[in-house]
């Protein structure tokens, strides 16, 4: 199945849009001053459709796409990775402590035929039932193969505990997620 052709294009785009006036209306003005090259924008209906997913099932790990659109500040020094949607990817052998995506995997996420009327992958997402927010050695290379450009984004998010954290770029770093 071809490739998403968004994903495609923006894998070698650098220059991203600037942001609307409603999601920087949106973003809080202290996070201007937050020492942090990507910002995750998240809609909290977003947010509950992931709580929902991987609360149906707290005993694995579950894994899903985030879908949205990478654009920057007027400034240009922020990025934000703006998150439109969510979309559980429940066909993955998944375990209590590792969940992962082998290279197959993640090509048959791309060609999902759902995505492609939706949008641009922007990141993933799966959770770590009572074991924290961080991303492990196997997280860390599926993010550094499939989502190295600086505002891919990966969501931890803990269940149980009530923890998530967002992590960005090929390093995944650790970047604040604005709820709007
Ligand atoms: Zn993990």
């Amino acid at each position: 199945m071809a490739p998403i052709l968004n994903w495609v294009e923006m894998h070698d785009d650098v220059s991203l849009p600037t942001a609307s006036p409603e999601i920087l209306h949106a973003i809080p003005p202290f996070y201007a001053e937050y020492d942090a090259r990507c910002l995750v924008v998240l809609p909290g209906t977003v947010f509950d459709q992931i709580m929902h997913h991987i609360k149906g099932n707290c005993s694995v790990e579950r894994i899903g796409i985030l879908i949205g659109r990478p654009c920057k500040r007027p400034s240009g020094e922020q990025l934000l990775a703006c998150v439109e949607a969510a979309l559980p990817v429940d066909d993955i052998t998944a375990s209590r402590v590792k969940v992962s995506i082998q290279k197959n995997g993640w090509k048959n996420v791309w060609g999902e035929p759902a995505l492609n009327s939706t949008g641009s992958i922007i990141g993933w997402y799966h959770s770590h039932p009572n074991h924290g927010v961080f991303l492990s050695a196997v997280d860390r290379k599926t993010q550094s193969l499939w989502f190295a450009q600086e505002w891919k984004t990966a969501i931890v998010i803990d269940p149980i505990r009530g923890e998530h954290q967002a992590f960005t770029g090929a390093d995944g770093i650790a970047a604040p997620i604005i709820f709007i």
